[in-house]
């Protein structure tokens, strides 16, 4: 039912309710009136009749009474009338001409009780009438003295009563007109008042269901509704007003939309309303704005990697990847950024940056062979094209396929995130590498120490955070100082870059070689515990004693010494563990050299531990 219908509806209610109240109201007023007029009627009649009663009396032509009583009754209105005698007044004087004695119960009640009784017989369609019967008291006082006649009566007597029947058909005619009149007007007054009330209230609830239609669509983002025309002043112009705002609003959202659109290339955008979708837009390139604005000022590449592992951890709630740097130009891929743990061999080599495509594990059983499938978890990669040489691939790892769906509606606010940190990737990695000059020995290539000292802290976080342990080799040339002696320094020189090319033989990409100073080395092997640490300290030692160091047409072969021990196994000082791997290499130096030893507690017995790093 519409707001129309329903207002006219109540009002309808209302006003018949109020009519019928109108109605009982005039009734039963009509009706008290009528009974109390003709009540006074007959009581003045009755007193007539008393009075003049009296009168024929004290003029002795009390047997005349008749007549009056006939002219009395031929009065308009009046049916009838009768006189009764109390049986005191029947035993002094008898009944009278007339028969006058009590003609029913209700005369012998008034004559017994002394009290007036009316009765009003009703009838809608019939004849109506009322009658009372009025007791005559005698007394005393006043200026006839009733007793002195009725001698066996005391004061305070019933006499007689007189009753009087009266038609009140003609009060009932002028009732039943006067409320055929009103009802008559009211219905007209009704149906003036319903005609009037929807004239002016029209305009407004056609406004008010146009606005219930337009807000109700507003509501699930189409706001290309409008309220139109009212057929009212005051309600076109609320209506114009409404109309103009959804417009301006309809307008800007599709304004903004647009604009916003080409900042945001990847988000699948899901259209529900486009206020919603605006603010979320809005929103998402302010997040990114920031995290723009403080990529920028960051120091390094990793502090740049770090970000955008919190974007993943906090914004995205992912809580298990690694990012893999893939160098096209050398063809090496090395995972710089590990969350959790590391799930892939990625430094053999990244399917997701060969085939320069997404790889989702639950597409293919065992997707890519560099993958532990051995979890049981799977893995989406998503390589990103950073410059000509650089590529990144983000590789998420997730316990439930919930997740993994999740994570794969996420990929293009994540690609936005990686979209906006390129340049700063890009420039950081070339000031990376401008620095990397810096820290690289310019004899064999390799990192110095100025390099550790500065890779340090992340190296340090990382074996925290992802429970890492990195295995630490110094290394140092057995009596180097004969060679710069015997054949001269060029050779030594020599001697120093085959022992850096044999570390880096003997190592993965992932591990840190280091050309401490001297003749001195430094390996960081990545993710090696104990048992694994000697046999490639072993492997090292080996391969550089097999290795033929050329001095002219001849060559010769040379040792070396190497102490190891576990970062943080052994100390989670960094410094202190680079301090027992020295006091182990110093051990094998003393126990006759071309040794491999493991750093143990046993060791520092005989040596004082000093924090001269
Ligand atoms: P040990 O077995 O005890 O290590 O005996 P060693 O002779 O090797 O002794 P040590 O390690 O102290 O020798 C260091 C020597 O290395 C001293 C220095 O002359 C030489 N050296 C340091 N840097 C270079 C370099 O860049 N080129 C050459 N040719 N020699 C260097
Ligand atoms: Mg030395
Ligand atoms: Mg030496």
């Amino acid at each position: 039912m519409n707001s129309k219908r329903k207002i006219s509806l109540s009002l309808l209610l209302v006003m018949s309710v109020m009519f019928i109240i109108l109605i009982i109201n005039i009734l039963i007023n009509f009706r008290e009136y009528g009974i109390q007029s003709v009540e006074n009627k007959a009581k003045a009649i009755a007193q007539t009749v008393k009075h003049s009663l009296t009168s024929h009396m004290v003029n002795g032509v009390i047997d005349n009474r008749s007549l009056f009583l006939e002219q009395i009754e031929n009065l308009e209105n009046i049916d009838n009338i009768w006189l009764s005698r109390a049986p005191a007044v029947i035993e002094q004087f008898g009944k009278g001409n007339n028969n006058e004695v009590a003609r029913d119960k209700i005369d012998e009640e008034v004559l017994n009780t002394g009290k007036e009784k009316a009765v009003v017989e009703e009838k809608i369609f019939g004849k109506s009438s009322y009658r009372i019967t009025i007791p005559y008291i005698g007394n005393s006082e006043g200026s006839i003295d009733c007793l002195s006649c009725h001698t066996t009566a005391k004061e305070g007597d019933t006499l007689g009563a007189i009753t009087i029947s009266m038609s009140v058909d003609d009060l009932k005619e002028v009732g039943i007109t006067t409320l055929t009149n009103t009802t008559i007007i009211a219905l007209i007054l009704i149906v003036f008042i319903l005609i009037f009330v929807n004239k002016l209230i029209s305009p407004f609830l056609t406004l008010f269901e146009s606005i219930n239609r337009v807000m109700k669509k507003a509501q699930i983002g189409d706001y290309s509704d409008r309220i139109g025309e009212t057929n009212g002043k005051e309600s076109d112009e609320v209506a114009s007003w409404i109309d103009g705002l959804l417009e301006k609003l309809q307008s800007t959202l599709e304004d903004i939309e647009h604009k916003i659109n080409v900042f945001l290339v990847h988000q699948k955008r899901k259209r529900i309303d486009p206020l919603v979708d605006v603010k979320t837009t809005v929103n998402r390139l302010a997040d990114i704005y920031r995290f723009r604005k403080t990529i920028e000022h960051d120091e390094n590449i990793n502090e740049v990697y770090e970000r955008l592992a919190y974007i993943l951890r906090e914004k995205f709630k992912i809580t298990d990847f690694n990012f893999i740097e893939a160098d096209t130009t050398h063809k090496n891929t090395n995972v710089i950024y590990i969350e959790k743990e590391i799930h892939c061999n990625a430094q053999d080599g990244c399917r997701a940056d060969r085939t320069n495509t997404i790889v989702d594990s639950c597409q293919f059983h065992k997707m890519c062979d560099k993958f532990n499938y051995e979890t049981k978890k799977s893995h989406i990669c998503i390589p990103y094209s950073i410059s000509n040489d650089l590529d990144f691939i983000v590789s998420i790892v997730n316990d439930t396929e919930e997740e993994h769906q999740r994570v794969r509606d996420l990929l293009p606010s994540v690609q936005d995130y990686i979209d906006t940190a390129k340049p700063e990737i890009v420039s950081k990695k070339l000031m990376y590498k401008l620095e990397l000059t810096a820290r690289t020995d310019p004899l064999t290539g390799l990192y110095n120490r100025k390099y550790l000292e500065e890779s340090l802290k992340t190296i340090v976080s990382q074996a925290k955070r992802a429970n890492i342990t990195y295995g630490i080799l110094m290394a140092d040339i057995d009596f180097f100082k004969m060679i710069n002696d015997t054949y001269g320094h060029d050779v030594g020189d020599e001697a120093i870059k085959i022992v850096s090319q044999t570390l880096i033989e003997n190592t993965r990409e992932s591990d840190i070689v280091i050309r401490f100073g001297g003749e001195e080395f430094i390996v960081l092997l990545h993710n090696c515990n104990e048992d694994f640490v000697f046999e490639i300290a072993e492997k090292i030692r080996v391969a550089f004693s097999k290795k033929e160091i050329p001095v002219a047409s001849t060559s010769f072969n040379k040792t070396i010494s190497i102490g190891a021990s576990i970062f943080p196994t052994h100390t989670n000082n960094f410094w202190q563990c680079v301090k027992f791997a020295d006091i182990a290499l110093y051990n094998a130096k003393e126990n006759g050299r071309n040794k491999s030893v493991v750093f143990s507690k046993e060791l520092l017995k005989d040596k004082e531990l000093t924090d001269e790093y």
